[in-house]
């Protein structure tokens, strides 16, 4: 299990998308979308110093197989803005796990270099991944369109469980295995939430279109939702993202809590975080 607190420029949480509706593909191949986002006070760290070449180095729980060149999307992030940096990345999010974990650190990299340079982050972030708009602003947030249309969105801290069965799901392999692309999108305007168990029956009636290709593609996702549904007090089970990272929503932090423990005893092998999300 892994906690961190939530603080500073370079801290990267974890991106769950509590919804995510794919309602279309534009011509040039990006995904339309209609997605409810939150993020969970477990995330990356970054820090950067001025240096006159860009570089990065990882290190951390989960650095294992992660690119410290061009291909890494903090660097990547960096050569947007035309600026540079030495880069060091503790990595506790699994990758490629539908969690936003290169987004995140993206993001992070455009706030440390706007905070070092006095430079705006890029007008086009979502070119680089559609997620890093929304992780510029890590607060919860309705995202749309290509991931460039945000609307803040006042979510009541919603206790939760984040599982990861340490399998990396392909982002693009997903999206090719969708029935169809031009699902309904959510309804606007969206209710209130007030409250864990309002925001939970909503979010309920909603969908991520990506859990059915992913869980072909994958059937430890099944094995992970069905583990996290049977948790007591356990009121949502949904996948993240392209997966195969899936949550669990609770009205009780300290139902978390307890349902990470026994989640934890009987998966050794599995990424496990309680956490908060808002
Ligand atoms: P999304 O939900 O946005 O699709 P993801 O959480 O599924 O993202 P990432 O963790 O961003 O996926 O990783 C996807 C791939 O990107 C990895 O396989 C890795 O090789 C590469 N990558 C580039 N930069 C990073 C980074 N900073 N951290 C982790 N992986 C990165």
């Amino acid at each position: 299990m892994t906690l961190l607190s939530k603080t500073g420029p370079g801290f990267a949480p974890a991106k769950i998308n509590l919804t995510l509706h794919v309602t279309g593909q534009r011509g040039d191949g990006f995904h339309l979308l209609d997605s409810i986002v939150a993020f969970a006070d477990v995330g990356d760290r970054l820090s950067a110093r001025p240096a006159p070449v860009p570089s990065l180095r990882v290190h951390g729980p989960m650095a294992a197989g992660v690119p410290e060149d061009g291909r890494n999307l903090v660097l990547k992030a960096a050569a947007a803005m035309g600026a540079s940096a030495a880069f060091t990345l503790e990595k506790h999010l699994p990758a490629a796990a539908g969690i936003g974990g290169g987004s995140s650190d993206a993001a992070a990299a455009l706030r440390l270099l706007s905070a070092m340079t006095g430079q705006s982050p890029p007008d086009h972030p979502e070119v680089l991944g559609a997620d890093i708009p929304v992780c510029l602003m890590a607060r919860a947030a309705r995202m749309r369109g290509i991931g460039e249309v945000l609307s803040p969105l006042a979510l009541p801290p919603l206790p939760a469980v984040l599982v990861n069965p340490r399998v990396e799901v392909p982002t693009g392999a997903v999206f090719a295995g969708l029935a169809r692309k031009d699902n309904a999108p959510m309804p606007d305007p969206l209710p209130t939430f007030d409250d864990p168990r309002q925001a939970i029956a909503f979010l309920a009636t909603q969908r991520n279109d990506l859990e059915p290709p992913a869980r072909q593609a994958q059937p430890v996702i099944d094995e992970v939702l069905t583990a996290l549904r049977a948790l007591p007090g356990a009121a949502l089970a949904r996948m993240s993202g392209s997966g195969a990272t899936c949550f669990a929503l609770f009205e009780r932090p300290d139902d978390a809590t307890e349902a990470a423990r026994l989640l934890a005893a009987a998966h050794t092998g599995w990424w496990i975080a309680p956490t908060c999300l808002s």
